[in-house]
């Protein structure tokens, strides 16, 4: 890249191009509401093609809406490059998240053709379908079919709240097209997104280069104590639920801050039975989660948690039930790729730091198929899934150099 030293994203297009997709179902709050497969993520889709087509590219829609916009390479039997992320946004969802992944990929190709760069190997901007999981569980269920984590029949039969199928909308809409998903080869994949989290904008790095997708563990607890009078049952001989409950929520905030920074654990939900003010508890169900990028250390956590929750419930006369419920791998991105995406952020002078993903994103599907990494732009205040949702637009051009450095360094400059 060091004979190209000019050759930079056009920051005021991407902005354009972002603002416009975000009339697109946008909300009172300055926010977006395009659920994944309504008219509105068809209206947003229409807009993204002929974008596409407009720069030159060909874009191919797969058995699962997944949409593909080519720019030919110098050698059509290589395999693409694939850059993107998603369109889809929370019900209260804001302008970037996804958004920013997919249009800074047509960005970056944009800006290939005003430079009349040529590349070896054809690079495809990606559309993912039902990134979020909001209107149809599970989330990032597309990328996950693309890459064989789930069938394209399971998909289908994901069920909305008004009991209508993934199917049906992707046919109602007008998507589902007739490519096969997945099943080809694929050089790399690089995604592009907002952090989603505080680190980047509070820590004033210019970008975040990305080295891991969290893995997680989710447990179900019901703990069962017994339900007496709470006037007239003495301490000692009280079997109360929600006590051993409480001394559980205190150690999974201990076991989360053992392994931190990286490290988080949460208990969310806490259900006591029969809740009322003068009976001693005799039941609770509870819910625990567990997030790490590194394999051994999440693993670490569930033991040390399994290995206290034997200790609490015998110390409080209680039994209980625990089942892990949801088990996602940590996903460690292909060194090369975060070694390009770190070049990038040199190339262009920004200041970065290595960073791993806390939600979760396509790209961490991808990552079981080809090699991938993934680009974080700082967020304002860490907040997504929100409609206040903010970048700034320097944010958002740096990103783009960035991904567009990295989607070169694999895709080959013609010189
Ligand atoms: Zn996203």
């Amino acid at each position: 890249m060091s004979d190209l030293p000019n050759v930079r994203v056009n920051g005021a297009r991407l902005w354009d191009s972002l603002m416009e997709m975000a009339k697109i179902g946008a909300t009172p709050k300055g926010g977006c509401k395009r659920l994944t497969l309504t008219d509105l993520d068809k209206q947003g889709r229409e807009l993204f093609r002929r974008w596409c087509e407009g720069a030159g590219c060909t874009v191919k829609i797969d058995e699962m809406g997944n949409m593909f916009a080519r720019r030919a390479g110098e050698d059509m039997s290589l395999p693409p490059v694939i850059i993107g992320s998603h369109l889809d946004t929370q019900p209260t969802g804001g302008k970037f998240d996804g958004v920013l992944g997919v249009l800074g990929a047509l960005e970056v190709v944009r800006s290939l053709n005003d430079f009349k760069i040529r590349t070896r190997h054809p690079i495809e901007v990606a559309n993912w379908t039902n990134e979020e999981g909001s209107r149809f569980a599970p989330a990032m269920v597309s990328s996950g079919v693309f890459a064989g984590v789930y069938t394209k029949e399971f998909a289908y039969s994901r069920v909305d709240q008004e009991g209508k199928t993934l199917g049906e909308e992707l046919q109602r809409i007008g998507f589902m097209g007739d490519e096969p998903v997945g099943g080809r080869p694929v050089h790399a994949y690089f995604e592009l997104h907002i952090e989603q989290g505080p680190i980047l904008e509070a820590e004033g790095y210019d970008v975040g280069v990305v080295t891991h997708g969290q893995g997680l563990r989710w447990y179900e607890i019901r703990l069962t104590g017994f339900e007496g009078h709470a006037g007239s049952t003495p301490m000692p001989r009280r079997k109360d639920a929600l006590l051993g409950a409480a001394r559980i929520v205190e150690l999974v905030n201990k076991i989360g801050l053992s392994k931190a920074p990286l490290g988080v654990a949460t208990v969310g939900m806490l259900n006591p039975y029969p809740n009322s003010r003068n009976v001693i508890p005799g039941e609770v169900f509870m819910t625990v989660d567990f997030r790490h990028p590194i394999g051994e250390t999440l693993d670490a956590m569930g033991t040390a948690f399994r290995e206290a929750v034997e200790d609490i419930t015998k110390a409080g006369g209680l039994t209980y039930d625990l089942k892990e419920v949801f088990y996602y791998a940590p996903v460690p991105f292909d060194p090369a790729c975060i070694e390009a995406v770190r070049r990038g952020a040199e190339r262009f002078g920004y200041s970065h730091r290595d960073i791993v993903a806390g939600a979760g994103h396509d790209a961490c599907y991808m990552a079981g198929v080809t090699p991938t990494s993934m680009v974080f732009t700082p967020c304002v205040d860490g907040i997504s899934h929100n409609e206040s949702e903010d970048i700034k637009p320097d944010w958002a051009t740096y990103g783009a150099n960035v991904l567009m450095h990295a989607a070169l360094e694999k895709a080959e400059i013609v010189a």
